[in-house]
Formats: C-alpha cells, sequence, structure tokens
C-alpha cells in the first residue's frame, strides 16, 4: 500500500496513463518526511492503542491484543504496516515500543479498576527493541512503574526476530521467563525458518498466522498447516492461538481441530479502549 500510494500516474503520449516508479531520491524524500513525522508524533502525543479482543472457546474475552495507531494530523489514520518498517529503521521504534508497553499497562490498571476481566494484553515487540541489551531491564522497570504484575503483559515477537540472533534470544526469553512475562510467537508459520529453536527457547504460545486461517476451509494445505501446527503446539505444551478469523466456519474448523483460543474480526476489531470496554464480554464461537 506504501509502494502503491508512491505509484504516480503520468501521461505518457498516445498510449495514455502509465506509471513510473518513484525515483530513489523520491522514496528518501518521503522516508525523511515520515520520520520528521513520527519524532512529531512521539511529542505530540499522536499515538494510541487499539485493543483486540483475545476469545477462548466458550466466547469469552479473556485477552487483548494492543495495535498502534497513528492519529495524523492530516493524514488521518496512518496503518502501522506503513510507519512501524520506517520507525524500525530509524531507531524510532526504540521509543514507540516503549510508550506502547507503558500505555498498555496503564491501560490494564484502568480495566483492573473497571473489574473487566482481562487477564492480559499482549503488545508487539520489534526486532530492533528486543535487541537492546537492556530490553528486559525496561520491561521489568515498566512493569514497577505500573505496579503490575508480570504475568499480565505478553510480548508478541515474530519468529524472524527470534532465530535472528539465538543465543541472544535464549537469553532474553529466559529472563523474561524469571521476571514472569511469556511470550508469543506472532505470525507463526510463514518464517520458513527450522523448527529446532522451538525446544530450545522458553516460549509460552504460537499465533497462527492468518495467511494460513483465511482459507482454512477451501485450502487442505492449509488446512493441514494449521492441523499441524496445532497438534506440534499441544505436543510441545505451548499455548495456540488463530489470528485472522473472519467467520463463523473458520473458527468451527479451529475448534474442532483443538485450537481453543481466536482472535479476528469474527469475534471483534480492534478498537478504541473506549469501544472495547462497551463490547459484550461474551462473543460467538459458533
Ligand atoms: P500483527 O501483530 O500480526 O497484528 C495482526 C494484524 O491483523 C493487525 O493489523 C490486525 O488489525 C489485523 N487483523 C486482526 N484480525 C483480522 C482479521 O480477522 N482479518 C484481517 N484481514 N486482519 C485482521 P494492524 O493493526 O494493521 O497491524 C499490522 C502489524 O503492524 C501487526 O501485525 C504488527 O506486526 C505491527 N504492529 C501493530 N502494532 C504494533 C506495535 O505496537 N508495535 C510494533 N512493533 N508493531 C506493531
Ligand atoms: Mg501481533
Ligand atoms: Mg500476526
Ligand atoms: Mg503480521
Amino acid at each position: 500500500q506504501a509502494d502503491t500510494a508512491m505509484y504516480r500516474a503520468k501521461e505518457s503520449g498516445r498510449n495514455g496513463i502509465s506509471f513510473y516508479r518513484p525515483s530513489m531520491q523520491e522514496t528518501a524524500d518521503r522516508r525523511l518526511t515520515l520520520e520528521k513525522e513520527i519524532r512529531q508524533a512521539l511529542k505530540q502525543r499522536q499515538f494510541l492503542l487499539h485493543y483486540q479482543a483475545q476469545v477462548d472457546h466458550l466466547g469469552k474475552v479473556v485477552s487483548a491484543e494492543a495495535l498502534i495507531r497513528w492519529q495524523h494530523p492530516e493524514k488521518g489514520m496512518v496503518s502501522p504496516a506503513e510507519f512501524i518498517p520506517i520507525a524500525e529503521d530509524t531507531q524510532l521504534i526504540l521509543p514507540i515500543g516503549e510508550w506502547v508497553m507503558r500505555e498498555a499497562c496503564r491501560q490494564i490498571k484502568v480495566w483492573d479498576a473497571q473489574n473487566l476481566p482481562i487477564h492480559h494484553v499482549a503488545v508487539n515487540v520489534s526486532s530492533r527493541q528486543f535487541r537492546q541489551a537492556d530490553f528486559v531491564d525496561q520491561v521489568k522497570r515498566i512493569l514497577v512503574d505500573a505496579e503490575l504484575p508480570a504475568e499480565r503483559l505478553v510480548i508478541e515477537l515474530t519468529e524472524g526476530c527470534v532465530i535472528s540472533d539465538i543465543d541472544d534470544t535464549v537469553e532474553k526469553m529466559r529472563d523474561l521467563q524469571t521476571l514472569g512475562v511469556k511470550t508469543s510467537i506472532d505470525d507463526f508459520g510463514i518464517g520458513y525458518s527450522s523448527l529446532s529453536y522451538l525446544k530450545k527457547l522458553p516460549i509460552s504460545q504460537l499465533k497462527i498466522d492468518q495467511s494460513f486461517v483465511r482459507d482454512i476451509a477451501s485450502d487442505p494445505n492449509d488446512a493441514v498447516i494449521v492441523e499441524t501446527i496445532i497438534n506440534m503446539a499441544k505436543n510441545l505444551g505451548l499455548h495456540v492461538i488463530a489470528e485472522g478469523v473472519e467467520t463463523q466456519e473458520q473458527l468451527i474448523f479451529l475448534r474442532n481441530k483443538g485450537c481453543l483460543s481466536y482472535q479476528g474480526y469474527y469475534t471483534g476489531r480492534p478498537v478504541s479502549a473506549a469501544r472495547f470496554e462497551l463490547e459484550d464480554r461474551l462473543l460467538p464461537t459458533a
């Protein structure tokens, strides 16, 4: 989307319209502008978190994933798919990532005060943030500052992040485990990596990537992959959650195969904290 937006229509004689790739200069300019805007967004508090319900097999909302949103003064809501990669390239992901974690912890306290039964909130952590030498200390500090028990926070990491420096990952995950913070492997299954890391690491949860869930009912290959992930997770003693669940059919398939946690448009879109509080606590599971 970011890319197609940069393709500009251009008259080209008798053939009418053609497209050209933005020059490297244009791309660089655009990134620089975005970088400046992200810096400003941090100062001017233009970021906010939306929350998407994570539902158990009874339809109960048990937890939520925090998803960052950028309320840009002119452009409106900017997708994280557009600005997170730039933030990752520029170190800006570090203050953003810290803000996300602090804000999610603050929100849990607010929900506790309202007696909203949310066990934990999962936050996405970028590779660059996770690789910081003081990452675990930062998590610890944020939990202490928020006066929150560690089990209320879950950290989502992608497979790519986890395997990019397995020794460092082992050390950090052990420290997180000691602290009591659980980890979940986001977008699981699309990493094309050896699975041997799964037995080396104290991971709590696998999150089945939405690309497998999408065609689960029509594509036998996807169905087999999903079933295999579910069984593997079970045998390894890991919790498994499916993301991108959009239909009743998908949910029933997953449940029949033994996956008992779901996240997706079918059980709830990502919404503001205020909306999340108002949503029904019991959602359809069939
Ligand atoms: P993700 O962590 O895999 O999050 C799931 C994405 O799928 C979210 O997109 C969510 O809105 C979307 N989604 C949820 N249910 C459905 C569904 O049923 N169907 C479909 N088609 N999509 C669904 P979103 O919010 O645009 O975020 C995109 C990605 O941006 C996230 O993927 C994550 O990698 C990244 N991201 C979001 N928030 C943060 C953050 O706070 N920090 C970092 N580092 N990355 C973030
Ligand atoms: Mg995620
Ligand atoms: Mg995901
Ligand atoms: Mg993703």
